[in-house]
């Protein structure tokens, strides 16, 4: 994206001198978005062009036709997609992070979260771009929350593992990089099912004599991607002008919630029902292992005022499933 500006020039003709404004288009800085397709990436995307930046936004399987279609664990893919873009900013949002997922696709999954993480490293270190690689919760073990950037990652399921070893290759490669971990994330999907979070909304519409538990033995931290977005332009701006502005930080919403904490929440958002949803204490069989709570100490951010405050869990979750409400009235009677 460019912006409009205003240029003065002086035209010399035979006989006068003319001072002359005209409109000019003003580059900004370049950012390149891998998984621009993804939750996060779309918007980071939309943050990045509404600050003025150029954005160039890479997917895979839903790239065309609006963004670049590149495989990231091609390694020369990588190569050109740098040298012909050259970008002043990376955000390297793209990855496998479906914890049950990954156990049942572990080489696709290293390749994507490790190898693909290693290799944009390296080639943003040789064209110059600030990487901030998007990292995880989940490379903490949960049992002695909340963690700091420097308390010892211990990840408990294999796309922990993956993503703390990512973190590790960008930072071997490219000293220079952000790390931002984040909790599980919430925002504008294309169907209720992309996130975690807002697939509890199938729950919550299933108000029938059947009951159905939810989990309320793990806390999590739901935080919206606009939120993540806006810290990711803060801290790449920042960063950019500050050398001492790199390595890992935290970002993360402040409201502790179990999925059965939140479902009710989105059934007190929409007036709907929640006495068929009860609160489930047991470990599920079978799942990937997961934190009980992997809360994140956000004050390194803070301090350096590069944070944003995150809208309430009510109103952010309520912005996002009411195109899936049944009653599209809804958002008019509740925001206007
Ligand atoms: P997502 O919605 O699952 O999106 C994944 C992205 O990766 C998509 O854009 C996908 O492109 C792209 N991708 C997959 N395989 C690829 C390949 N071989 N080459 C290039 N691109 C490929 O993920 P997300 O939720 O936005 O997650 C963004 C980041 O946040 C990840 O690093 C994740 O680990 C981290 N994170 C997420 C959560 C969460 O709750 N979602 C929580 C903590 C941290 P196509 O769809 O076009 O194929």
């Amino acid at each position: 994206m460019s912006r409009a500006g205003a240029e003065l020039r002086i035209l010399f003709s035979p006989g006068r001198v003319q001072l002359v404004q005209e409109e000019v288009l003003v580059q900004g800085p370049k950012v390149l978005v891998t998984g621009a397709t993804g939750l996060l990436g779309r918007a980071v995307c939309r943050e990045f062009q509404t600050g003025g930046w150029v954005v160039v936004g890479t997917g895979y399987r839903r790239a065309r036709p609006r963004f670049l279609r590149c495989d990231l664990t091609d390694e020369d893919a990588i190569r050109r997609l740098l040298q012909e873009n050259k970008p002043d900013v990376i955000i390297h949002c793209a990855a496998e992070r479906r914890p049950d997922v990954v156990d049942t696709c572990t080489e696709a999954t290293i390749n994507l979260n490790v190898q693909a993480s290693s290799t944009l490293a390296k080639e943003a270190a040789v064209v110059g771009a600030l990487l901030l690689y998007i990292s995880t919760d989940y490379v903490f073990d949960g049992r002695n929350p909340p963690y700091g950037e420097d308390d010892s990652p211990n990840p408990l399921n294999m796309y922990g593992r993956s993503k703390l070893e990512g973190e590790r290759e960008v930072q071997r490669h490219c000293p220079g990089a952000l790390i931002l971990r984040v909790p599980v994330l919430f925002g504008e999907v294309e169907s209720v099912t992309e996130s975690a979070v807002t697939s509890l909304w199938l729950k919550v519409q299933e108000a029938t004599e059947e009951s159905c538990t939810l989990d309320h033995l793990y806390q999590r931290f739901p935080t919206d991607t606009r939120s993540v977005a806006a810290v990711c332009r803060k801290l790449a701006e920042r960063a950019r002008q500050d050398p001492s502005i790199r390595g890992i930080f935290h970002f993360s919403a402040k409201e502790q919630m179990t999925k059965y904490q939140m479902a009710v929440s989105m059934a007190q958002a929409f007036n709907l029902p929640s006495n068929h949803l009860l609160p489930l204490m047991e470990v599920p069989a079978g799942s990937a292992p997961r934190p009980i709570n992997s809360q994140l100490n956000c004050s390194r951010l803070e301090l350096l005022n590069l944070s944003v405050e995150p809208p309430p869990f009510i109103s952010a979750i309520s912005d996002c499933l009411w195109p899936f409400s049944p009653d599209k009235r809804w958002k008019q009677t509740v925001f206007h």
